[in-house]
């Protein structure tokens, strides 16, 4: 299966906002696995669609590397109904090679989504998933880790970024 390509800030395309999915078709299905595909080759714990440049709401969370116990998730449509308590740690992203920053995020989330056949599923976890997932939805709105941490801070950081 073909490695899709990383699209890298500051890319506009990171910043836009993905379309539901209407139809899981045959299509649909093939490029999970290559999304999939992609991020088994990464290193990485999640990506969204729009990191390969396709602005659908799609996403793909696999935390086990770093926190065992958990499997592959990949949701589509995803949608946060519920979230509280708060924790901050340390994100990175594929899409910003080199750069890690803490952010704060919800402890606890509820995710409803429709699962690659097209069920409807409500995942319902605590720390580092949470947080990847809440990282994967934000970029399916066109934000960025960048976007939650401070505005000096991130001024500092996008500066450098932009400079290599
Ligand atoms: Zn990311």
């Amino acid at each position: 299966m073909p490695k899709l390509k990383i699209i890298k800030y500051p890319n506009s395309l990171l910043q836009e906002l993905s379309k539901e999915v209407i139809e899981i078709d045959t299509e649909v299905r093939s490029f999970i696995d290559d999304l999939v595909e992609t991020m088994r080759g990464s290193i990485c714990v999640g990506i969204a669609a729009p990191q390969v440049g396709r602005l659908q709401r799609i996403i793909a969370v696999d935390v086990t590397p770093k926190n065992p116990g958990h499997g592959e998730l990949v949701l589509i449509n995803p949608k946060i109904t519920a979230e509280s308590g708060k924790r901050k740690g340390r994100e990175g992203c594929l899409s910003i090679p080199g750069f890690v920053a803490n952010i704060k995020r919800s402890k606890k989330v509820t995710v409803s989504a429709l699962d690659r056949d097209g069920n409807s599923v409500e995942i319902e976890t605590r720390g580092f998933e949470a947080v990847a997932l809440q990282h994967e939805i934000d970029h399916l709105d066109g934000i960025l880790f960048l976007d939650r941490i401070t505005d000096m801070k991130r001024d500092l950081l996008k500066r450098k970024i932009e400079e290599i």
